[in-house]
This record gives C-alpha cells, sequence and structure tokens, in this order.
C-alpha cells in the first residue's frame, strides 16, 4: 500500500462524479506583493541572513531554490521561519484552517512487501493478519462523515474485482461520503494483478466512485534511501506517473513525505521540488503531508524526529511548495500540541477525526485513535485560527465563527 506510518489536486482537473472543479487559482504560484512591514521582514526581524535572503525573494515574487530549502532546513531562527511560513498561507487562506470529518479504513493488513519500516504489515502465513468484510467496511461508515480514507496492504488473494466493489458499495450506501482512496503503489499492484494499464485501473475506480487518491507511498524520493528500506516498493518516477496519470484523469491527489529516518536534508528538499515540478507538469495535488516516521518496532532509528524538526519541515514545504495549495499538520502523528503549533508554522489544515487509524499506531503513533470535531474546532482556535469544516475535495462545509451562538460552535 501506501505509507506504512499514514493514512492520507490549473484548470483542467475535474471530477466527474462529484463535480469537483478546480481553479487555477487553486494551483498556481501566487506571486508575492511586497508589503513594508509583513511579518517575516520588518514584522519579526530575521536573526538569519540566509532567512532574509529567503523573505526577499518572496517579496520579490520569485521561486525559492534547492539552495534556499536547505539554508531554511539549517536556520536556528525558528521563529523566523514560522513567521515566512506564516505569511505565505495567510497570503492565500487568511486565518482558514480546514478539517474534515473523516474515518480512515485498513481493508486488511496483509501485504506481499517487506518494507523494513512497517509495523503495521503481517505475511500472509501470519496467521494474525486480518481482512475486513465489505459488510464490516460499511458498519464503520456513517452519513455525517464528509470523507473516507482508504489504505490498505498488498492482499495475497484478493483480486482487483473486490478492491473495485468495496468502493462501488461505500458509493451506492453512502452517496455523499467522498471517497480517497488507494495510494499510488496499491494502483500499480491492482495493475499487475489485473494486468491492465493504469489508466484502465483508474478509469474503473472513478465509475465505482472514487474521487480522489491520498498521498503515500511516495516515502522519500531517493533511490539510496528506497535500496536500504522498501526495496520491493515502486520507487519515485512510478509514484510520480502514476499521479500524473490520474490528474489528467480528473482525479485529484494529495502527496507525502515520510521524514525522520535515513533521509538526509537534502533528500527532503529535493523530494520536495520534484513534487513542484510534478505538479508544474500534470496539476492536480491538493495537499502536501509531511509524515512524521514513528519508530515503532523497526529499529532503524532511535527516536522520533522531534518538535523542531517537525516544525520545520511543515515551514520549509509551505516555502517550497507554491503550487500545491493545501499543507497538513497530521496531528495523528505529529501529535495535538505540535500539530497545533504547525498551524502558525504554515499549515492550513489538521486533517480531521479520522477515528480509526491502525497504521502509524501500529508504529506506536502518539496521537489518540481518534478525535472528536470539538476537540479540532478547539485546537485550531487555540492556534489563534479560523476552524473551516471541508469535505476531501476541500468544498467547504462550514465556518466555525468566533462569534456564532452556542460559544461558537455552529452544530449541523
Ligand atoms: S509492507 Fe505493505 S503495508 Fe507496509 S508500507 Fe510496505 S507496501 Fe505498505
Amino acid at each position: 500500500m501506501a505509507n506504512q506510518k499514514t493514512d492520507r489536486a490549473d484548470d483542467g482537473v475535474h471530477s466527474a462524479s462529484t463535480g469537483f472543479q478546480a481553479t487555477p487559482t487553486n494551483f498556481r504560484a501566487i506571486p508575492a506583493v511586497a508589503t513594508p512591514g509583513r511579518p517575516g521582514r520588518a514584522g519579526i526581524p530575521l536573526a538569519d541572513p540566509a532567512l532574509d535572503r529567503i523573505a526577499r525573494k518572496l517579496d520579490r515574487g520569485d521561486r525559492l531554490d534547492f539552495a534556499d530549502g536547505v539554508a531554511a532546513f539549517h536556520t536556528n531562527d525558528l521563529a523566523g521561519l514560522g513567521s515566512l511560513a506564516d505569511r505565505e498561507k495567510s497570503r492565500r487562506f487568511g486565518d482558514e484552517v480546514y478539517f474534515v470529518l473523516n474515518r480512515q479504513i485498513n481493508p486488511t493488513n496483509a501485504c506481499v512487501l517487506d518494507c523494513r519500516f512497517c509495523d503495521y504489515a503481517k505475511r500472509p502465513s501470519d496467521v494474525t493478519h486480518y481482512a475486513l468484510t465489505i459488510d464490516e467496511i460499511l458498519g464503520r461508515l456513517s452519513p455525517e462523515l464528509r470523507e473516507v480514507h482508504i489504505v490498505s496492504g498488498l492482499h495475497h488473494e484478493w483480486r482487483f474485482a473486490h478492491y473495485v466493489e468495496i468502493i462501488r458499495q461505500i458509493r451506492r450506501a453512502f452517496p455523499d461520503i467522498t471517497i480517497k482512496a488507494w495510494t499510488a503503489v496499491e494502483i500499480d499492484f491492482f495493475a499487475k494483478i489485473e494486468k491492465i494499464s493504469v489508466e484502465e485501473v483508474l478509469s474503473t475506480m472513478q465509475d465505482a466512485g472514487l474521487d480522489s487518491m491520498p498521498g503515500g507511498g511516495a516515502e522519500v524520493f531517493s533511490e539510496r534511501v528506497r535500496q536500504e528500506l522498501f526495496r520491493h516498493k515502486i520507487g519515485a518516477d512510478r509514484w510520480l506517473a502514476i499521479h500524473g496519470i490520474a490528474h489528467r484523469m480528473g482525479i485529484p491527489t494529495n502527496a507525502t513525505l515520510l521524514y525522520g529516518h535515513i533521509e538526509t536534508i537534502e533528500e527532503r528538499v529535493t523530494h520536495l521540488l520534484r513534487l513542484r515540478e510534478a505538479e508544474e507538469t500534470a496539476p492536480g495535488f491538493l495537499a502536501f503531508i509531511p509524515l512524521a516516521f514513528q519508530v515503532g518496532h523497526s529499529g532503524i532509528v532511535e527516536r522520533p524526529a522531534g518538535a523542531v524538526d517537525d516544525l520545520k519541515t511543515l515551514a520549509v514545504s509551505r516555502l517550497l511548495l507554491d503550487n500545491i495549495p493545501h499543507i497538513k499538520a497530521y496531528w495523528v502523528m505529529l501529535g495535538e500540541e505540535t500539530a497545533s503549533l504547525g498551524l502558525n508554522f504554515g499549515a492550513d489544515d489538521m486533517d480531521g477525526t479520522v477515528q480509526e487509524e491502525k497504521i502509524a499506531h501500529a508504529a506506536l503513533a502518539a496521537g489518540p485513535l481518534g478525535i472528536a470535531r470539538e476537540r479540532l474546532v478547539a485546537l485550531i482556535r487555540g492556534a489563534g485560527k479560523v476552524p473551516v469544516e471541508r469535505d476531501a475535495l476541500y468544498r467547504i462545509i462550514r465556518r466555525y465563527e468566533r462569534d456564532a451562538p452556542g460559544n461558537g460552535m455552529v452544530r449541523p
């Protein structure tokens, strides 16, 4: 499947099944307008000359480059970096921060692959593996949800038709839930077991009800790391090609980076720049989610990245990915407090209620299994932002205005 620890779209991007229409504004870099006194310049004095150089480039509307990305990761001026990233976020979305009422479904943990960092998957011969029936999957959903996020192991016996049937029956039973399902790793697997093209896989899934794809499985675009940690899984070129095909077919997708293991800062920056380039070629990324590696039982590293690295990664992602609209502070992996802090480091999204995440938790993720809507609203407000409930395609459901009745909580 995807990424072991997750989980989780220029004109011309259109999903026929949802009516979603991405606009050029969603996906194009927004030129900066020089405004004397903005945070990151005169608002918060920048202590690091490298950040000042980056701020000047942003003011001129220049694109940041590889050296800028590396310098931003190495800065000691965390507050200055955060103020720059928050400025870029605010230019797009003001004080708004998005979340979604969603549920994650992981249909099986049986997997034919053997990624070294994966604490979730079980070998087919392991009798402790599980496989949900379609009725069990339907039983985990309810009509008030706005998104179902489905990622799975690569099951040794399930055929492509079974995966299609999962989507078809969810669509039939819950016509109003947006279905975000199957990473590029799974799409590649389906094409191989069914001996059909990626286009045929995606077209069949679209007909069944698929709305969008999650961004897992990218890990880090480094052949060195792939050989070390996930050598039997698809690499960067295949992952990017599948997302490009999806975008051209009108299926918006997300993108991820798994960081905090054996990758270098340079490899992280390269990963971000390849995503930016891919978005130029075939627009359709909705959101980027940096995924903090959960150490779990893998033995790959001794400790997780830490809050400073988490916040830097969010901020640099916002600064480099000028053509991908949403940057997500994924609370499941960051923990609630760091994710909330991340909302002032360039993130504009906290993901959602999730409810039943198994993958990161198999690797001992710190966040709770699920979170209530009220808690998400409180965390976003605690960061000084305005909560906005959305669906998987970022169509707005409601804003939680401060002066609304019921202590600011607008109830459905
Ligand atoms: S072993 Fe399977 S479930 Fe685990 S990360 Fe690799 S492909 Fe995904």
